[in-house]
Formats: C-alpha cells, sequence, structure tokens
C-alpha cells in the first residue's frame, strides 16, 4: 500500500488538535501571518490560481478563478460564505475536518476573507452538524481571543469577523444560491442564474462561495506555495482529495489520498477489500447525484477528468460501494425517496418529475410494474434535465437512467416475474 504524504489530515490525529494551543504549536496561523505581513491580496489569490485548485464542493470549479470574477469597482461589501451544508448521501468529510481541525477551516477562512477584501465571512452549517458547529464556535472565540478575528488584525489595519450560521436541515441548503436566500432569512429556494452570486450574492452583494475541505487547502498552499500543490495529483486534478468510503468495504472511513489514485487502491488498498469476500458489484463514486459505475471499471483513476471518460463525476468525491446482494431496482429507488422529500418544488419538472419517478420505481419494485413503465422513466428523466433552476433536478436523474443502463435486466425480472432477482425473495404482488 503506497504511502501518499496528507495534507489535511497531517495533524488530525494529534490530541488537542481542535484547542488553539496545539493548532499554533503544529504550525497553525503562520500561513495567515504570512499572508498577511507578506502578501498582497492578489498575491494571495495568484498563488491559489496557480495551485490548480478545484472547488472540493463537487462542481470542481477552479477556486482560485472564481476569486476573480469579483467585480473590482464594487460600493458594495464583499461576502464570503462558507458551504458547510454537507448533505450529499455518501459524503462526510468537511464534517471531520470541521469537527477534529476547526482551525484548519478558520485559518482557510480567513486567508480567503484578505484575498478577496471581505470583512464580514459567513460558515453555513448543516443542522445536524451539532458538535462540528460547537467546534467551529470554539475555535472561531479562540481565533478571536488570540488576535486572529475582530479589529486591526496583527497590526495590518485589516478587520475580518466570522459569523457560524446553522441551517435548518434541508438539503437544497447546499445549492448555493439556496444557501445564500436561507442565509438572509427567507426559505431555502435557489435563484436564477445569472447574476451569479460574485456579482449578485448575499443581500445583492458580490459575494464567494467555497466550500469547507476547499477552504482547508489556502492555509497549505500560502505556507508551500502554488507549485507545490500543483505537483500534487494529475495536471489537471491537483493536490488530495479526502475520498469517502462507505458500502459493503470491510474499512469505511474517510481517506486523504492524492488525485488520481485508482478505485481499486481506494476500495481494496485502503478500505479492506470487500464485506465477507464478496464480488463488487457497482460503486456510486462522487455522491448519490452521479452515475453508478459497474465493477469493470475497478482500474479507473479518481480525478474529474478519468470520471468523464468513465461516465460518472467525481462530484464530492462520497465513494458507495455495492456488493453482489444489493438490488439495483432498490438502490434507485431509496436514492428517488431521498430526491423527492428534498426538492424545493419550485419548478414542476424536479416537483412533479421526482414525485412520478419515485411511484413508478416503487411499483417496478414492488413486483407491479410493466415495461412501459421502463421509457416512461427515461421519458421523464429527459423532461426535468436541464429544465430545472437548480441542479437538485439534474442530481435526480443518473441513478435511474444508470441503473436502467446497466442493470435493466434486474428491472425486467421484477417486472417479468414480480420479485428481485438478486435476493430471489419473494415480494409484495
Ligand atoms: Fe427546487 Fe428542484 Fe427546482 Fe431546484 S430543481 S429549484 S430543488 S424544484
Amino acid at each position: 500500500m503506497a504511502d501518499y504524504e496528507k495534507i489535511l489530515f497531517k495533524n488530525i490525529d494529534h490530541p488537542g488538535q481542535d484547542r488553539i494551543e496545539t493548532y499554533l504549536k503544529n504550525g497553525g496561523y503562520k500561513a495567515f501571518e504570512k499572508a498577511v505581513k507578506t502578501m498582497t491580496p492578489d498575491e494571495v489569490t495568484g498563488e491559489v490560481v496557480k495551485s490548480g485548485l478545484r472547488g472540493r464542493g463537487g462542481a470542481g470549479f477552479p477556486t482560485g478563478r472564481k476569486w476573480t470574477f469579483l467585480p473590482k469597482d464594487s460600493s458594495k461589501p464583499v461576502y464570503l460564505t462558507v458551504n458547510a451544508d454537507e448533505s450529499e448521501p455518501g459524503t462526510f468529510k468537511d464534517r471531520e475536518l470541521m469537527e477534529r481541525d476547526p482551525h484548519l477551516v478558520i485559518e482557510g477562512t480567513l486567508i480567503t476573507s484578505y484575498a478577496i477584501k471581505c470583512r464580514t465571512a459567513f460558515i453555513y452549517i448543516r443542522a445536524e452538524f451539532t458538535y462540528a458547529a460547537r467546534q467551529l464556535n470554539r475555535a472561531i472565540e479562540e481565533a478571536r481571543a488570540n488576535g486572529f478575528i475582530g479589529k486591526n488584525i496583527l497590526g495590518r489595519g485589516i478587520d475580518i469577523d466570522i459569523i457560524l450560521h446553522r441551517g435548518g436541515g434541508a438539503y437544497i441548503c447546499g445549492e448555493e444560491t439556496a444557501l445564500l436566500t436561507s442565509l438572509e432569512g427567507g426559505r431555502g429556494h435557489p435563484r436564477v442564474k445569472p447574476p451569479f452570486p460574485a456579482i449578485s450574492g448575499l443581500y445583492g452583494a458580490p459575494t464567494i462561495i467555497n466550500n469547507v475541505e476547499t477552504l482547508a487547502n489556502i492555509p497549505h498552499i500560502v505556507n508551500r506555495g502554488g507549485e507545490w500543490f500543483a505537483s500534487i495529483g494529475t495536471e489537471k486534478s491537483t493536490g488530495t482529495k479526502i475520498f469517502c468510503l462507505s458500502g459493503h468495504v470491510n474499512k469505511p472511513g474517510n481517506y486523504e489520498l492524492p488525485m488520481g489514485v485508482s478505485l481499486r487502491e481506494l476500495i481494496y488498498d485502503y478500505g479492506g477489500g470487500i464485506l465477507d469476500d464478496r464480488n463488487l458489484k457497482a460503486v456510486i463514486p462522487g455522491g448519490s447525484s452521479v452515475p453508478v459505475l459497474t465493477a469493470d471499471k475497478i482500474d479507473v483513476h479518481l480525478d474529474y477528468e478519468s470520471m468523464a471518460e468513465a461516465g460518472s463525476m467525481l462530484g464530492s468525491a462520497g465513494v458507495i460501494v455495492m456488493d453482489e446482494t444489493v438490488c439495483m431496482v432498490k438502490a434507485a429507488l431509496n436514492m428517488m425517496r431521498f430526491y423527492k422529500h428534498e426538492s424545493c418544488g419550485q419548478c414542476t419538472p424536479c416537483h412533479q418529475g421526482t414525485y412520478w419517478l419515485l411511484r413508478i420505481l416503487d411499483r417496478i419494485e414492488r413486483g407491479r410494474g410493466s415495461m412501459e413503465d421502463l421509457d416512461e422513466l427515461i421519458h421523464i428523466c429527459d423532461n426535468i434535465d436541464g429544465n430545472t433552476i437548480c441542479p437538485l433536478g439534474d442530481a435526480a436523474t443518473p441513478g435511474v437512467r444508470s441503473t436502467l443502463q446497466h442493470f435493466r435486466d434486474e428491472y425486467e425480472y421484477h417486472i417479468e416475474h414480480k420479485k428481485c432477482k438478486v435476493s430471489m425473495a419473494p415480494r409484495f404482488v
């Protein structure tokens, strides 16, 4: 098993890493000091551009380039919003960072605020993350007491405040514009884009929204340089990535590995292989919103480009492993239950489409479907994709499309034999 250098998880196992004394002892806040004392905001942005860091929330957009979209001449304040609303099924990396190394997240937030000239940054955290919220709140107060947050920071005339805001528990608030609406006090409804948040975001002011893992990389990039970061991973997918491994593996958990490692290495070397030595059947490689990969794709590399070539996406790197005992119809049904429940209801294709997809999947799984239902599933997916305000609509369809594409025989078996081909258990007729 290769021994890769850890960056984000470098100090996470140190006892007391969540307290500022230990964080400082391990070199914490040195990057922030370096940035404010020796670099201009544009130089910090330049290093991040050079690093090739791409957003770790799922979209993979280049982080430094996103910052450069802010208007130079706006009379409004600039806001930074940290997206800590981690809710994508199969994804649990931000939670570990916030719980076990909260100052790394705070330091990344401070450096980014300095780079984009933001004086008030918000962290929007998922409601259910009670412990992570407590850890972050304490870290904010410790950083304030040590002069890293507040007025005239480090005597350089810089003012930055960080405010933690707890969400209400809706998946849709992880979508950046829904997050902003919720932060403003409204119902978490996504907004039509453009305008993009960099131009008109929180309270109509220029706003950058970055994911927790993305920002946790920033102190390391400032400390060691953009070129160093770009030398890790692949040419277009630089750095390391925290892969959230779950499902039928012996050792589920978060693994920080360089971009471009193979799925085989993650599952068999780090994850200890499939439970009870059963056969691998399928993998959802980037959270439930991305297409399922079949077992023969086990040697695919985990980076943005290779995943696209293999017919899926890296997404949030929530790697869900399914062994031979999994019924793919039931898996698609479970995912659809989630999306139907989380649809905000603003647009008809998503609101109605997820409802009908769920109904049809449910009747197929119960052995009450017809062959026409299979065409109807695709027809509904076609009417959702690209026709909604936000990406939730498009996120709901890959589970249906890809399971139908790769495991159509299981759908047909449910319809013809009124039971599951995989478990062979009798179904309700
Ligand atoms: Fe709401 Fe779905 Fe439309 Fe997104 S796609 S705005 S979640 S109804």
